[in-house]
């Protein structure tokens, strides 16, 4: 097969010239990528020759060498493990896969500045592309396991790289990294000194599990031939050690190489169960969510290991979906090194593993949330819209979920709230946890629903996120004070004695006004259930509410988004009896006959109130068209 050229993706070129043209300061840390990336595919290979008993691959000395070359200015790390194909290598390294790329790239050309670009960049990772900040031409020959060819990759990052086939590569993956021309002004910039680049092994990759090895510094008097090969890092597993003998920067490396984030964890949660089934778990809350978070087929970040060993990432037995964002290692002593995932999803000690990690995981945000505000403050900001999908699936912990979120509250536009926090400020004879759902902050804070709340003074949560639709319809209450929407059913806010003084003018009210209700819910009958008079108005002349068990209409539109049938729901007008505007009518639907003058009012009053709420008029035009016919009339 001759030559073939390629084109880099769009995405991949973009990110590419970034790498070239150094937006990203820590240059080190390309080595600590592509060793992380060598460490993958020695486990592969182990975990290959495991599951296949006819392999017949030597798997005695697997390990990642590390050659420099002076006089060349060339850097190689190669490792031989499961090496690629000629269509790996063209996926893989040809492309990025990661689905949140897209918007990445956007928001990294929207970034103001070096720095800020500088930690997106960080947020992201680039992997295997970080070479380009060092070399400016980078070759890498790879042979797959079990296949006789070999391929070699070569470019200089510009655009397109070249594939062909290699005759006579060894099994695993060779990268090697021509490096730029070195910059006098900056002595730490030369990859060629073994002693820097051991530095950086030690710092970044010491608990790689594999041995890194690398040939000792040349001395003066030596012609290079014989160099005594030494392995540079110590290989010993973090979560084997204990917690005295691990510095925090140790954690961090091993949370980047198991995320692929470039940047520090904010939580490291360490857990050692001893006795009848014993294992060591390291888990790390990340500092920020990745682009795709929301992705489907977003997968969870915990490893596996059996004994040291390296079993499978994105365990999805050992962590649910709502805590998809934690990452790290999970290593047991009693399971087969064989084991398979159907056969972990039944596992009774998987299980009580699961529940355990969970119990901490939560725990360790409970401690967090009274020790650390701030940090718990980026991590709600970050995972809170994740966390609080475990109110919908994990029953269990539905109380210690709860006890860890916050919301978003009327009391402070910049700080949200506990619920525990929220419930140690209600008011006296306050029965109820009041909130509300909707799109944005000031779409709630200016809905009708919140007049008689803000001019009693009573605070309410305001849910914003789609997920907060869904929860609150099955959680009925904390800590004993039931949930409720302050647009759905009827509202009591006055006191025992307010009630009193109201009763009487309430029920004359509802004399008055029981010809306009009753005319109006027939005439309205195709969009409303009953038109009833409202304790819950005190400026806006009239709103809609939800019936107690109804869905509210964005979660109604959420379920038809999903192609779910929704029946349409007829939902409840309710009038300000203290408002001109209803007076009017009421006036004017005594005096004459219910003419085509009052029903237009009636349907306008319906349409505002239906816009109020952030619903959708079922004829605008018409709308308009009657209220044009209005504003006309008062000119
Ligand atoms: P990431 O490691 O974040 O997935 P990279 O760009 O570093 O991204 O690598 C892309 C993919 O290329 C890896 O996921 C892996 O499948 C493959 N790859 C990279 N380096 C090696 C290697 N040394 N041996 C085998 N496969 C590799």
């Amino acid at each position: 097969m001759p030559t073939e050229t390629f084109e880099f993706q769009v995405e991949a070129r973009q990110l590419l010239q970034m790498m070239i043209h150094s937006i990203y300061s820590n240059k080190d840390v390309f080595l600590r990528e592509l060793i992380s990336n060598a460490s993958d595919a020695l486990d592969k290979l182990r975990l290959e020759v495991l599951r296949d008993e006819e392999a017949q691959e030597d798997v005695s000395d697997l390990h990642i060498d590390i050659e420099v070359d002076k006089e060349q200015r060339t850097l190689t790390v190669r490792d031989n493990g499961i090496g690629m194909s000629h269509d790996d290598v063209v996926q893989l390294i040809g492309t990025i896969a990661n689905s949140g790329t897209a918007k990445f790239l956007q928001e990294l050309k929207e970034a103001k500045d070096a720095a800020a670009s500088e930690e997106l960049i960080g947020q992201f990772g680039v992997g295997f592309y970080s070479s380009f900040m060092v070399a400016d031409e980078v070759t890498l020959v790879t042979r797959r396991a079990g296949e006789s060819h070999g391929t070699r990759w070569e470019s200089s990052g510009e655009g397109t790289y070249t594939v062909e086939p290699v005759e006579d590569a060894p099994r695993g993956t060779a990268v090697t990294l021509r490096l730029k021309p070195e910059d006098t002004e900056d002595q730490l910039f030369d990859y060629t000194s073994a002693w820097k680049i051991k530095e950086i092994v030690k710092r970044y990759s010491d608990f790689i599990t594999w041995p890194i090895r690398m040939a000792a510094e040349a001395k003066a008097e030596d012609d290079g031939a014989d160099r005594e090969i030494e392995t540079v890092n110590s290989m010993k597993a973090l979560w084997a050690r204990s917690r005295s003998e691990v510095t925090d920067e140790e954690y961090s490396e091993l949370y980047k190489h198991v995320s692929h984030d470039w940047t520090d964890p904010l939580e490291t949660i360490r857990m050692q169960a001893e006795g009848t089934f014993e294992y060591q778990a390291l888990l790390f809350i990340p500092s920020h969510a990745p682009q795709d978070l929301f992705a489907q087929g977003h997968k969870r970040g915990v490893q596996l290991y059996v004994k040291r060993v390296f079993i499978m990432d994105d365990c999805e037995a050992l962590m649910p979906e709502y805590l998809r964002f934690v990452k790290g290692v999970v290593d047991a002593q009693d399971l087969s090194l064989n084991v398979s995932r159907e056969i972990l999803q039944q596992d009774r000690q998987i299980q009580l593993m699961h529940r355990r990690l969970v119990k901490k995981i939560l725990s360790t945000l409970k401690d967090m949330m009274s020790d650390n505000p701030d940090r718990y403050a980026t991590f709600w900001r970050e995972f809170g819209r994740v966390l609080k999908e475990g109110l919908l699936s994990d029953f269990e912990n539905r109380d210690a979920i709860l006890g860890v979120s916050s919301f978003a509250s009327t009391l402070d536009a910049e700080k949200p709230t506990t619920l525990r926090d929220y419930v140690e400020r209600m008011k006296e004879g306050q029965q109820h946890i009041f909130y509300m759902t909707g799109e944005s902050r000031s779409a709630i804070e200016s809905s009708p629903h919140m007049e008689a709340f803000k001019a009693k003074g009573f605070e309410v949560l305001l849910l914003t996120d789609p997920v907060d639709e869904v929860w609150v319809e099955s959680v009925p209450e904390f800590d004993g004070k039931p949930l409720q929407s302050i647009a759905k059913g009827e509202v009591d806010l006055d006191t025992e004695e307010e009630k009193k003084e109201v009763e009487a003018e309430r029920e004359k009210q509802q004399q008055d006004f029981a010809g306009l209700l009753s005319w109006m819910t027939t005439r309205l009958s195709e969009d409303v259930k009953e038109v009833r008079l409202s304790s819950r108005l005190t400026v806006s002349p009239a709103c809609i509410v939800g019936d107690t068990h109804d869905a509210t209409p964005a979660l109604a539109n959420m379920y038809r988004a999903m192609g779910q049938e929704v029946p349409h729901i007829k939902r409840i007008l309710e009038l300000n009896p203290t408002h001109p505007l209803v007076n009017g009518l009421k006036k004017a639907h005594a005096e004459q006959e219910a003419d085509g003058g009052l029903a237009e009012a009636a349907e306008l009053l319906y349409g505002m109130a239906l816009l109020a709420d952030g619903g959708e008029l079922s004829d605008p035009s018409r709308f308009i068209r009657l209220m044009a016919d209005r504003l006309e009339r008062t000119l």
